[in-house]
């Protein structure tokens, strides 16, 4: 599971981008966390770049296949 100390600096967001499962090799949507749904491993990718591919790790038959999806984005709007 993802971690944070300061919560002033993270904010709760119900947008659909947060609902979506991205297959291994895809392209990341956006910059940040990203959770594997079989196994709950947890990888750091940048927006544009691919996620991990199918033999980044392996799963039991009970863990299905590596189905990403976004936990946290990085926020890259000038202040
Ligand atoms: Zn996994």
């Amino acid at each position: 599971m993802a971690l944070y100390k300061h919560s002033q600096y993270i904010a709760h967001n119900s947008d659909e981008i947060f609902d979506q499962e991205h297959t291994p090799g895809t392209g990341a949507p956006r910059s940040g966390i990203y959770r594997c749904m079989g196994c709950q491993r947890e990888v750091a990718s940048n927006q544009g770049q691919p996620l991990p591919p199918q033999n980044d790790h392996q799963h039991g038959q009970t863990q299905g296949s590596i189905r990403w999806k976004l936990v946290v984005y990085a926020d890259h709007r000038e202040k």
